[in-house]
C-alpha cells in the first residue's frame, strides 16, 4: 500500500479532462507501480513480472497473451512479451501502439536500502527501474484499462516487452519481426522523459525523436618483440591509444533537431603480461548518429580517421554480431504535425492544464526500433525521476499518474 503520498492528486485532474483520463485512479496507479517495483526484473530475468502483468490484465478481462521471444544463437534467451489489444468499432480508424519495457538494468550494489523497496517519500517512489521504466509501464497499463471502458473507433495495442535494457532489445525486435506492429499507425513509448532529453525540458513534455547508435570494435594487431627493445616491435597498445584519440576528435554529422552525433571510445584492452611489446589491443567505440549517418558511413569515417594516422599496426573496424541484420538502432524524427502529436498535446492541455514542452531523446532504446525500423511516428511521454540505472533511483508519483492520464486521453483522441 502507499503511505498516502499519492492521494493528494486523487482527483486533481486539470479542467475539462475527458472521461478516459478521469477513469485513471491515482492510488490504483501508484499501488500497481509499487507492486511491480517489488518484483525484481533485471533483463533476461523478467519472468515473474511478465506473469504479474499478464495476470493483472487477465483479472480485468483485457485478454492478454504471451508473445514468445527466443534468441538461441547469441544470448540463448527465452522469454515472453505480454500483448493485449482493444478492438475499436471502425476497422478503418487509426491504431495506436502503447509500448513499455518490463526489464530493468541489473540491480546495482550501492543501494543503501532494498533496491526493490518501492518506498514512497515526499512524492518519490524508490527502486531499481522505478523511473526506467516501471512508472511508464504502470501508466500504460492503467491507461489501457481506462480505454477499455471507452467507445473507441480504432484499436489500442498494449505491448509490455522484455530485454530493452539488455543487448539487442529482443522483445520489441521480436514484435517487429513477427509483424505484430504492422497494422499500427503510431506509437507511444512511456520511457522517462525530460531527464533523458537532449536539452532542458520539463514535464509535461513530448519527445519527438532520438539519435541512433552503433557500437563497433577496432582490432589493432602490432608485432611482438622483447619489451626491452620496443623499437624492434610494433606496439598495439600505443597505436590503439592513438586510434582512440583520433576517433574521439573526428568530425561527425549534425541535425537541426537531434543535435550533433558523437563518438566515445568506451573500452581499451590489450597488452602483454610478460616482458613483450604488446601485439594486440581492442577498442570498443560508441557512435551516436543523426539521420543520414548509417553503418556504412560510420565505418568509412572511422577507417578514414584511422588511415590518416599512418600507424604501423594493422587496424580493422568491425561491427558487433547481432541475431539479425535488421537489428539497428537508427535515428528518427517524428513530424510535430502528426495527428498523434496533436492528440497528445491536446490531452496534455486537458489533463495538466498546460502546453507540453517538446524535446528529443539523448540516447537509444526500443523507440528507435519503432520510429526507425518500423517507421511508426513515435512519441516518448513519461514520468521523470532521478538516479536512473543507479542506486537511489526514484520516480515522481504524480508524474506517473499524469502520464497515465495523458496517454489514455491522447490515445482516445488519436484513435477516435
Ligand atoms: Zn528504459
Amino acid at each position: 500500500m502507499t503511505d498516502g503520498a499519492a492521494t493528494d492528486e486523487g482527483s486533481a485532474v486539470g479542467g475539462g479532462a475527458g472521461a478516459v483520463a478521469d477513469a485513471v485512479d491515482a492510488d490504483e496507479t501508484i499501488d500497481l507501480l509499487q507492486e511491480m517495483v517489488r518484483i525484481p526484473s533485471p533483463y533476461f530475468e523478467e519472468h515473474d513480472l511478465a506473469e504479474f502483468v499478464y495476470e493483472w490484465l487477465d483479472a480485468r478481462d483485457l485478454d492478454p497473451e504471451y508473445h514468445h521471444v527466443s534468441e538461441p544463437d547469441i544470448t540463448e534467451y527465452e522469454g515472453d512479451n505480454v500483448v493485449a489489444r482493444l478492438e475499436g468499432s471502425d476497422p478503418d480508424a487509426a491504431t495506436v501502439l502503447l509500448n513499455a519495457h518490463m526489464d530493468t538494468v541489473k540491480l546495482v550494489e550501492d543501494w543503501e536500502e532494498d533496491p526493490c523497496s518501492g518506498r514512497i517519500e515526499d512524492g518519490k517512489l524508490y527502486g531499481q527501474g522505478a523511473c526506467d521504466m516501471k512508472g511508464g509501464l504502470a501508466a500504460v497499463m492503467v491507461a489501457f484499462d481506462a480505454l477499455a471502458d471507452a467507445d473507441l473507433a480504432g484499436d489500442v495495442v498494449l505491448t509490455a516487452v522484455v530485454d530493452e535494457e539488455g543487448p539487442y532489445g529482443l522483445g520489441t525486435d521480436r514484435l517487429i519481426r513477427d509483424g505484430r506492429v504492422e497494422d499500427c499507425d503510431a506509437a507511444v513509448v512511456t520511457e522517462p522523459g525530460p531527464i533523458l532529453a537532449q536539452e532542458d525540458v520539463d514535464n509535461p513534455a513530448l519527445l519527438l525523436g532520438a539519435r541512433g547508435r552503433f557500437l563497433y570494435d577496432v582490432e589493432v594487431r602490432g608485432r611482438a618483440a622483447h619489451g626491452s627493445q620496443p623499437n624492434e616491435g610494433v606496439n598495439a597498445v600505443v597505436d590503439a591509444g592513438r586510434v582512440a584519440e583520433a576517433l574521439s576528435e573526428m568530425d561527425v554529422g549534425s541535425h537541426p533537431k537531434l543535435g550533433d552525433g558523437s563518438v566515445c571510445p568506451l573500452m581499451l584492452e590489450g597488452g602483454s603480461q610478460t616482458l613483450s611489446v604488446p601485439e594486440r589491443a581492442r577498442l570498443m567505440v560508441d557512435r551516436h548518429v543523426v539521420p543520414g549517418e548509417d553503418e556504412d558511413l560510420v565505418r568509412e569515417q572511422a577507417e578514414a580517421a584511422i588511415a590518416s594516422l599512418d600507424v604501423e599496426s594493422e587496424v580493422e573496424v568491425g561491427f558487433r554480431e547481432a541475431p539479425d541484420p535488421g537489428i539497428v538502432y537508427g535515428p528518427y524524427v517524428t513530424d510535430p504535425d502528426h495527428a498523434l502529436v496533436g492528440a497528445l498535446a491536446d490531452a496534455t492541455r486537458s489533463v495538466a492544464g498546460a502546453d507540453p514542452e517538446y524535446g528529443y531523446f539523448a540516447s537509444v532504446g526500443d523507440f528507435n526500433y519503432l520510429g526507425h525500423r518500423a517507421e511508426l511516428p513515435t512519441v516518448i511521454v513519461g514520468p521523470d525521476g532521478e538516479n536512473i540505472h543507479g542506486a537511489g533511483e526514484f520516480v515522481y508519483t504524480d508524474e506517473v499518474v499524469e502520464t497515465a492520464r495523458i496517454v489514455a486521453e491522447g490515445a482516445r483522441r488519436f484513435v477516435g
